[in-house]
């Protein structure tokens, strides 16, 4: 490859029109996956043989790096690699060390189901990985199972965190989906295996993303109900945000026995503070994780735009950006609308 030339974009920082700003890029880096979680990517509407992005339709690891360098030169400080399944794309940690070596961009971090990570894990902490979110809806072996689609093993998750934590990845992030009558049952097992560990759980609400998971409300479990239930047996006291914008509402066990977190996007959405954009497989920008549809960055960029043209094209969708899905969806026909799937791009 020959020598990098600096980038040098002109056009501003955008600030959306209600006055967000770009910080965070969530990479979805395949729409494949090697689980069928009913929330997610049903196995009735996925079989083994749907026809998933073909490889040329996906974008390329020098592509993905180049729209990474233009969106931290519009303000992006904060990169995660998701999916689909992120693990099963191949040399990941190349594109990791790509990514790492970017300026302005001080956190990358993966979502994963964790089934694939013990091959990977060192090699993603040496190309510069910093942190891993692993999804963990239960330890119930037979849960576990139902709530990947017949297809993942509890003793996988088991090894991929202890991979992790030998590879150096010290505080782990465990994201539950939580559904009434589904595993808010499991919930203080989760918890009573996990105290002390150092880990960090969080419980999210089940979310009506994408067209075919059959969302209902009442299998929300908002997270003052789960935080009275866990507190009844753990009582718990709020910590302040690390920093602003932060997702996840902090507490801790007031017995020392670490900390926990809720994501709670529908009974307390958070869009006011949403400076979160996501790039599709296929190179869509999207704006919100509940957008019909997303905007194209691969095909300018095969056509030759350059790096101030795609940053002035980013910078203008973002500036039109006017999403507050989760604060509006109880209002006539939001909830109808159409939503881009979930595992397209990547929670
Ligand atoms: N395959 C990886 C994984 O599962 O960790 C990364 C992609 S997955 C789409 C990203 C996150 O979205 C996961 O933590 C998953 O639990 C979450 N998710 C998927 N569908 C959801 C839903 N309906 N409500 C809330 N979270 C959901
Ligand atoms: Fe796959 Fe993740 Fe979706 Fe489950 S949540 S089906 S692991 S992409
Ligand atoms: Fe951000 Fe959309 Fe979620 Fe609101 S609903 S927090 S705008 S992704």
């Amino acid at each position: 490859m020959g020598a990098r030339i600096p980038l040098r974009i002109d056009t501003a920082p955008p600030l959306d029109r209600r006055s967000r700003a770009l910080t965070d890029l969530r990479i979805s880096v395949i729409d494949r996956c090697n689980f069928r979680c009913p929330y997610c990517m049903p196995e009735d509407d996925y079989p083994r043989d749907h026809q998933f992005l073909s490889k040329a339709g996906r974008l390329r690891f020098e592509e993905i790096e180049r729209l990474a360098r233009i969106f931290a030169g519009l303000g992006v400080r904060k990169l995660r690699l998701t999916g689909g399944e992120p693990l099963l794309r191949r040399e990941l940690p190349e594109l990791v060390r790509q990514l790492a070596s970017i300026d302005g961009i001080d956190d990358i971090a993966m979502t994963t189901n964790g089934s694939l990570l013990p091959k990977s894990a060192k090699a993603l902490r040496d190309a510069g990985l910093q942190r891993i979110t692993l999804s963990v809806d239960t330890l119930d072996p037979e849960a576990y199972r139902s709530l990947s689609g017949d297809r993942g093993d509890v003793a996988d998750l088991f090894a991929a965190i202890d991979a992790a934590t030998a590879a150096g990845f010290n505080s782990l992030k465990l994201n539950s989906v939580v559904m009434r009558d589904i595993n808010d049952v499991h919930v203080l097992d989760m918890i009573e295996h996990f105290r002390g560990s150092g880990h960090i759980l969080r419980f999210i609400e089940y979310m009506d993303v994408g067209t075919c998971n059959e969302w209902r409300l009442d299998r929300v479990v908002p997270s003052a109900e789960l935080r009275e239930r866990i507190g009844a047996r753990w009582p718990l006291r709020a910590l302040p945000a690390n920093y602003g914008g932060e997702v996840a509402q902090r507490w801790e066990f007031v017995d020392g026995g670490g900390e926990i977190g809720f994501i709670s996007s529908v009974s307390e959405p958070f869009c006011g503070d949403c400076t979160r954009a996501r790039l599709s497989a296929d190179g869509r920008l999207y704006t919100c994780l509940f957008a019909n549809s997303g905007h194209d960055l691969l095909g300018p960029m095969r056509a030759g735009a350059s790096d101030a043209e795609l940053a002035a094209l980013i910078a203008a969708v973002w500036s039109s950006r006017d999403d507050r899905y989760s604060e509006i969806r109880g209002r006539a026909g939001a909830s109808q609308r159409k939503h881009v799937e979930m595992y397209e791009i990547g929670g």
